[in-house]
């Protein structure tokens, strides 16, 4: 069983199928360095709020 199948089976996260239009996702790419990651959150959340502070203070994350 792959991680992929793993995450659907366990959360109910399905990180093949597309969201919005339903068709067939892949993996290119997997990020586990936690620095970078906090780099690309704080960058994103950063993003979010500059564009649409009222959905941020909703409780995006
Ligand atoms: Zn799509």
């Amino acid at each position: 069983m792959s991680w992929a199948q793993r995450l659907k089976r366990l959360f109910d996260i399905d990180i093949e199928t597309c969201s919005v239009c339903g068709g067939s996702m892949k993996i290119i790419a997997v990020i586990e360095d936690p620095v970078v990651i906090k780099k690309i959150l704080t960058h994103l959340r950063s993003k979010r709020r500059l564009s649409n502070p009222t959905a941020w203070r909703r409780g995006g994350r």
